[in-house]
């Protein structure tokens, strides 16, 4: 493993790694939304990969390149998120021990299935603890092998290896949007268009409330947020990560941005039209197509749906409200 930027040859890589567990995920198209758009759009449905997320393939990739003793050592991080049941999974089926630190006030569902993944789930106070210092004691104390969710070369080559397929399966694109958290999924999939498809504009998309991409594309510099107030919650991040941000501004055409209300109604969309749960995150993509739909009429476009991981009661409540668009 190396903290080198990572290339298009390392998602290809990653690829082969993977072959065979993870799943090579379903891609859909809706006559529906084409219509609507008035463009071809090819939906890469990662709400139906292992554990639930693109999240997967990244941890998977990491950890299955470290050498037996770093396997006996485990791997720790922290994450309420789908990155700490992408660590749980990997980690089982490479037979090591993980230790995901979670706040004590996470859902009690995703603590469960983080745990029913084999993980010691280590909580703590969000309020009153440092989640980094606990993680970095953890490690310190087992040799265990701290995994960044996003700001790793390996995360980033693996989370490319979705949209390599994609490519692979439908050949060359005009666009292709994913959404934007960290910046390991739109780095490795502007990683995976550079290399395949280099003529396809690839774009990120932010919850507007948390634009903090746009903002260091736009600035030339790494900009930090605070922790931004949306229903997307796997795009809550302060700032985009140190080795995601060079390969963005090499690679990716812009940031654009999607708001809570349009983020509920493509949920709708995915769920009445395409009969697909798609977590608000996962929804971000459709969002901004939808939003712009002059700047994406008559292009072939690939949509990178990240996930599926939302509560049914919650995907309920959202559903409940009112249409926005
Ligand atoms: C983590 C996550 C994202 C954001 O990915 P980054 O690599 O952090 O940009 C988007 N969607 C879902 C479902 C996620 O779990």
């Amino acid at each position: 493993m190396s903290a080198a930027a990572p290339c298009f040859d390392d998602v290809r890589s990653a690829a082969l790694r993977l072959q065979g567990i993870a799943h090579r995920t379903p891609v859909l198209t809706s006559t529906y939304l084409n219509q609507e758009v008035g463009a071809e759009i090819f939906f890469k449905c990662e709400n139906l990969q292992r554990m639930g997320a693109f999240k997967f393939r990244g941890a998977y990739n990491a950890l299955a390149q470290l050498d037996d003793a770093q396997k006996q050592a485990g791997v720790v991080t922290f994450s309420s998120g789908n990155h700490g049941q992408a660590v749980a999974m990997s980690a089982r089926l490479l037979g090591m021990p993980a230790t995901v630190v979670m706040p004590s006030d996470a859902p009690t569902m995703k603590i469960a299935a983080t745990r029913g993944y084999g993980a010691d789930v280590v909580l703590y106070d969000r309020y009153k603890d440092d989640r980094e210092a606990i993680t970095a004691d953890i490690a310190q104390r087992s040799g265990a092998l701290f995994l960044h969710p996003y700001d790793h070369a390996d995360v980033i080559a693996g989370q490319g290896t979705a949209a390599l397929e994609l490519f692979d399966e439908v050949g060359p694109l005009d666009a292709l949007l994913t959404p934007l958290g960290g910046g390991g999924l739109l780095a490795g999939s502007a990683l995976a268009a550079h290399g395949v498809a280099p003529a396809c504009q690839v774009f990120g998309v932010e919850p507007l409330a948390g634009n903090d991409g746009q903002q260091s594309l736009r600035e030339g510099r790494i900009v930090t947020i605070a922790a931004p107030k949306t229903i997307a919650d796997g795009a809550q991040t302060k700032s985009v990560g140190r080795l995601n941000f060079p390969i963005l501004q090499k690679h990716v055409s812009e940031v654009l941005t999607a708001t809570d209300g349009q983020l509920v109604d493509a949920m709708r969309v995915f769920a009445s039209r395409m009969k697909l749960v798609v977590e608000p995150t996962g929804c971000l993509a459709l969002a901004a197509v939808r939003a712009h739909r002059e700047r994406f009429a008559g292009r072939r476009i690939g949509i990178v749906i990240s996930g599926g991981n939302v509560d049914v009661e919650q995907m309920c409540a959202l559903l409940a409200g009112p249409a926005v668009t």
